[in-house]
């Protein structure tokens, strides 16, 4: 596949802040056994993208074990180590949405389980609930194992305009601008869940906070988008101690 030598340069660094987003994923018990799949565009047009291999643990995945795809070549569909579901999705993602340069897609357990309410929804009831107030795309339309470009087309659709998808009876997808924004904001969606889900389980009536106060929390977090990458670049560091090897 041609990149230029500017795409090539991008490559290599998403190479390593992939394979570092599997690890630390992995280590935190977000992963789901050996599904899920993250991608990362790396060319100017945002179609050719790296993916994980089908069926590879995320904490053993290295740099080098990432699949080079190009949304534009139906070929890949056929790749042995693609998975069909990851071909599907992931590909109409990054075929249709340039602005989506990171593309995390995972089953986590407070994140699913608030995907999984009749309603699906995060009301603003401290800071990390707040970083979401009106900012959350939700799908109610879960139809069984995704492995149709229609099925990807479609959830391709609902992320226009927004960064994050609740998905219905199933999981979370997030795209960002860079992997460690991506990464960031899929944990704290996590975590904000958990907040929701434990406040939930007393079965006490939340204190949700008033629209002005949440509306300005989103926009604080909006404006602190460093944070998220230092959060990030934090966490690499540790997985690169931890095992080297992730660099090869
Ligand atoms: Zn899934």
């Amino acid at each position: 596949m041609a990149l230029t030598v500017e795409e090539q340069a991008v490559e290599k660094q998403a190479r390593i802040d992939l394979a570092a987003t599997f690890r630390i994923i992995a280590h935190l018990g977000m992963h789901e056994a050996v599904a899920n799949h993250f991608s990362a565009a790396v060319s100017a047009d945002g179609k050719k993208f790296l993916i994980n291999p089908k069926w590879k643990h995320f904490s053993r995945i290295r740099a080098s074990d990432l699949l080079l795809l190009d949304a534009d070549d139906p070929a890949n569909a056929g790749h042995p180590d693609v998975d069909s579901t990851a071909w599907s999705i992931h590909g109409q993602i990054h075929q249709r949405l340039p602005q989506a340069r990171a593309v995390l897609h995972l089953h986590p357990v407070y994140t699913t389980a608030v995907a999984c309410l009749a309603d699906p929804h995060v009301p603003p009831i401290d800071q990390n609930t707040a970083r979401y107030f009106n900012r959350v795309a939700v799908d109610r339309m879960y139809g069984g194992m995704a492995d149709t470009e229609a099925e990807g087309e479609r959830l391709a659709g609902l992320l226009d305009g927004k960064s994050r998808l609740l998905m219905g009876n199933h999981g979370v997808m997030v795209i960002a601008p860079n992997i460690g924004e991506a990464f960031d904001d899929v944990w704290t969606l996590e975590r904000a869940c958990q907040i929701l889900v434990t406040a939930w389980s007393t079965g006490q009536p939340l204190r949700v906070l008033a629209d002005d106060v949440a509306e300005k929390t989103a926009k604080g977090w909006e404006g602190i988008t460093d944070f998220s990458r230092r959060h990030f670049e934090e966490m690499k560091e540790m997985m690169i101690a931890a095992d080297p090897s992730m660099l090869d």
